[in-house]
């Protein structure tokens, strides 16, 4: 697996080069490094967007719970969107896939398999990030995505027992796919993360679990 250069780039975004030891410089800010400039690590993010992708039996389950449902942005307001932010900072939007993206993908496009968040959840709330929101969405025909909001020092908003279960249960599932996106900072100037989790696999032991290591991100087994 290649990783990204935890170095940060032009504007406060994460270097796009990828690595083959996490935790290390890209050949390009090394150099830099060993010619004495300063280089500075990625920003922690002030936001952690922490997504699961899940099936319309299960997001229905959710609804039940209380958990409101959002509309989400079209198809076209996306690409708008991520283009002209990826433009912003003079990248491609299109160098990861077919869809845009603004951001680096920490774990390669293709992300982690078989990972748990139990302990990433409890880092975050160890290193002051709370929940500020939940709801879901629809993302295709057949799944919705849940979207839980982690702030930076902001007060956490109350949540039933019932719906506390459901997202332990949640972030103690195997995961088939995680996928964590470190995006340039925003128009407010704000960096957000985001911790793509699909293909819920609940009879699968987790291999791996993914450790926030000060907004650069880690993975090792539980
Ligand atoms: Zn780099």
């Amino acid at each position: 697996m290649r990783y990204a250069c935890i170095a940060s780039a032009k504007g406060g975004a994460r270097c796009r080069a990828t690595v083959e030891k996490l935790g290390t410089f890209c050949s390009f800010h090394q150099k830099l490094k060993e010619e004495g400039r300063q280089i500075r690590l990625a920003p922690k993010p002030d936001v952690i967007l922490v997504r699961f992708y899940l099936n319309l039996d299960r997001s229905q389950k959710l609804e039940m719970t209380g958990i409101p449902r959002r509309e989400r942005l079209t198809e076209v307001e996306r690409e708008e969107k991520h283009i002209n932010h990826a433009k912003q900072y003079g990248r491609d939007p299109y160098r990861y896939r077919d869809k845009s993206d603004s951001g680096t993908p920490i774990f390669g496009k293709e992300g982690i398999n078989d990972l748990f968040l139990s302990q990433t959840w409890a880092e975050l709330k160890r290193e002051g990030y709370y929940l500020t929101d939940i709801h879901l969405k629809s993302h295709t025909e057949k799944k919705d995505v849940l979207v839980a909001a982690l702030n930076y020092k902001a007060s956490e908003i109350p949540l039933s027992k019932q719906i506390l279960d459901e997202l332990d249960q949640l972030l103690s599932s195997c995961w088939g796919y995680v996928r964590v996106w470190a995006d340039p900072p925003n128009e407010e100037g704000k960096v957000i993360h985001t911790v793509n989790s699909s293909f819920l696999k609940p009879d699968t032991t987790p291999q791996l679990s993914l450790y926030f290591n000060h907004g650069l991100w880690a993975i090792e087994p539980p």
